[in-house]
């Protein structure tokens, strides 16, 4: 449950004064279709590391786009063959090229590319194609035989049928999520009653050392009725695209920087080949201590939104390097991590006594894949396990040169002159964000999801559907209240007392204004991370109504958020934080489930309907992700590889039929 993803914000706000490219000139923008924008990323700083790395760096680029398959299975049963059908279409296609509905099947294919399937990635809700059914029929029934699928004309249904697997992930606790979840997690007919029967049965309340249950699992049905879970292991599903996984693993350990590093890259192997989630936390422990070596990885079934019931994990990989400049701010923040413990407005009961080995880091990404794969999270926290986190600590990332990208690819875009209030903000903005943006991150990543404990005998699962909402909000609140904190002075991170204030402000407004923009009109919020950003902005700006702490104020009939009071806001943060984390240690469902449903959920139609339109003149796409580049070995006689490089040849288009021709896994 912790990954960050960017706000709105991150990707439209901006924000200058990043550290230099390494190329002037780099091409960040790809693609634009539909609310996406596809951007690619520089990778600096990968020349500078040795053949040996770079060769590490290869093969675990290969594992990480081996698993690409998985989550496409993963989000909808259905994805495979649609992909399959689709892109035969869109290869083969002979007729005009500036029809109406070519057009729209193109944006159509670049969606359910970019989303890993037919519905949307953020909103999950499926997509509803502006093509006619009757080309589509058309155009696969002239395919030659065996490309596309032999049932091709049900699943043309499937797409055209908006009651058929409308939602990925229903949220809505008022029904029952799983039957309400198109998502490929429980077979179909499966309810969430039965599930949240199966696991009370098998779970143990007073193991200290739980493991992950439900986590690399497809859960179905025996012939009697009963239920049964299914393992993603070599043996099991997924074992085709598995077995591949496993073999760039292998080629990645021959190159590992120390014998940690190969020993926990062969657990995680016999984790793969087994499906035994003991393995997969004695590899979690091992991996979040490893903090020698400077290529690093993050390949398995880690996250678990995609899953209503938060059990069942998406397919996702990471490859990086450590940015070694930028660590040092990251190892500063970690070394005071008790410090920051200590002195946190939350109830001595709710704090870790001993913070154990909260290490962070900055690194750049070299190569995303699975579910980290268009759209992309620029900080990671793992592993996901409360007690392994508490018992062994965990490594916090905050992924510098995506963080990047989505800042020099805004420039210019005219955001901060329509929405920010006045010219000294923007001001303040401009010289700050960039930074406070980058340590909120590592503040939420390193310190927030790290901070905090259970009191003892209660469940980690006891917020249930609000569990991800609120251990954001927590995640958040830690930071934005440490941002403010002259102790970030005191370490040498910041300097300026005031600096703070330009996330605060970004914060509110984007909580509060902006992110609407990724709501469609009529809709509630849903995502987790978006709850948790309107959660933690309503509740400060009721809270502090009588002082006018912050204000939605009018000017030339247009909403801006006004700030009058940056010291009493962190108060404010802070009185939340001690609730949230009182919440989350008691594990008080009910005063959760109050807070979320208050604050998180419901959407000002009005404020609504002026975000949209004021982002409608701006033309600012809502979501962004990324194209990897492409790396290429050359190999000594004896098969070693001695030198890697890098490019970036492709367009979203290319990158996404090789990927298709190349790494197809589980269909063919
Ligand atoms: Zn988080």
């Amino acid at each position: 449950m912790n990954k960050f993803i960017p706000s709105l914000a991150l990707g439209a706000l901006m924000a200058f004064n990043t550290q230099a490219a390494e190329d002037p000139d780099f091409n960040y923008n790809v693609d634009r279709f539909a609310d996406i924008e596809v951007l690619r990323y520089e990778v600096p700083g990968f020349s500078d590391l040795t053949p040996r790395q770079k060769a590490m760096v290869y093969y675990l680029g290969e594992a990480a786009q081996m698993g690409r398959d998985i989550i496409w299975d993963q989000n909808c049963a259905y994805n495979l063959p649609i992909r399959k059908m689709l892109e035969a279409v869109y290869t083969n296609y002979k007729g005009d090229r500036n029809s109406k509905d070519w057009k729209e099947f193109e944006t159509y294919m670049k969606q359910v590319w970019f989303a890993n399937g037919i519905h949307h990635h953020y909103s999950t809700d499926k997509f509803s194609p502006k093509f006619s059914r009757s080309f589509l029929e058309t155009q696969a029934a002239a395919q030659p035989a065996g490309s596309v699928p032999a049932n091709y004309a049900e699943l043309i249904e499937i797409i055209f049928n908006p009651s058929i697997a409308a939602k990925r992930v229903c949220q809505d606790s008022s029904q029952d999520v799983v039957a309400g979840s198109a998502g490929n997690f429980y077979a179909p007919g499966i309810t969430q009653a039965e599930v949240e029967a199966y696991y009370a049965k098998i779970k143990d309340p007073n193991d200290p050392t739980p493991i992950s249950y439900g986590l690399n699992v497809r859960m179905d049905r025996n012939a009697d009725g009963s239920l049964r879970e299914d393992h993603y292991q070599l043996n099991g599903l997924y074992g085709p695209a598995i077995a591949k996984i496993i073999y760039y693993l292998s080629k990645a350990r021959e190159y590992a920087e120390n014998d940690a590093q190969k020993n926990y890259i062969s657990t995680l192997i016999d984790y793969y080949i087994t499906g035994d989630l003991r393995l997969f936390d004695e590899y979690s422990i091992a991996w979040a201590e490893d903090t020698a070596s400077q290529v690093d990885f993050v390949n398995g079934f880690i996250e678990s939104y995609g899953d209503p019931l938060g059990m069942s994990a998406s397919w996702e990989s990471y490859v990086n390097f450590k940015n070694l400049p930028s660590s040092q701010r990251t190892e500063t923040i970690s070394n005071s991590a008790q410090w920051f413990e200590d002195n946190s407005p939350v109830d001595a009961r709710f704090r870790k006594p001993h913070v154990k080995g909260v290490s962070a880091k900055a690194i750049n990404a070299a190569m995303l894949g699975g579910d980290a794969f268009p759209s992309t999270a620029i900080g990671i926290n793992l592993p996901n396990a409360n007690w392994i986190r508490a018992a062994h600590g965990s490594k916090s990332v905050t992924i510098e040169n995506i963080t990047e990208a989505y800042a020099m690819a805004s420039r210019g875009n005219g955001f901060n002159e329509e929405f920010v209030i006045d010219a000294p903000t923007r001001t303040m903005m401009d010289k700050y964000l960039y930074l406070t943006d980058m340590l909120h991150t590592d503040l939420h990543e390193c310190l927030g999801h790290a901070s905090g404990q259970l009191l003892p005998g209660v469940d980690q699962d006891a917020l249930k559907e609000h569990g991800s909402t609120l251990e954001e909000a927590r995640a958040d609140l830690f930071a934005l209240y440490y941002l403010a904190d002259p102790k970030l002075l005191e370490l040498g991170i910041l300097d300026n007392p005031d600096a703070y204030q330009a996330e605060y402000y970004k914060y509110m407004l984007n909580g509060l204004m902006t992110q609407l923009n990724r709501i469609e009109p009529g809709c509630d919020v849903e995502e987790a991370h978006m709850r948790n950003r309107q959660l933690v902005a309503k509740w400060v700006l009721e809270h502090g109504k009588k002082d006018k702490v912050v204000e939605l104020v009018k000017k030339n009939g247009k909403t801006y958020v006004k700030i009058n009071n940056y010291r009493k806001l962190r108060d404010l943060f802070g009185k939340l934080l001690a609730e949230v984390q009182r919440i989350k240690s008691e594990g008080d469902y009910k005063a959760g489930a109050k807070l979320v449903q208050d604050y998180g959920v419901k959407v000002d139609p009005k404020l609504h309907k002026e975000v949209l339109q004021r982002f409608a003149k701006l033309d600012i796409p809502p979501y962004r992700g990324f194209i990897n580049p492409v790396f290429t070995p050359s190999f000594s006689p004896s098969g070693e590889i001695i030198d890697v490089t890098i490019s970036y040849p492709e367009n979203f288009v290319e990158q996404m039929l090789r990927l298709s021709r190349d790494y197809s896994t589980l269909i063919k």
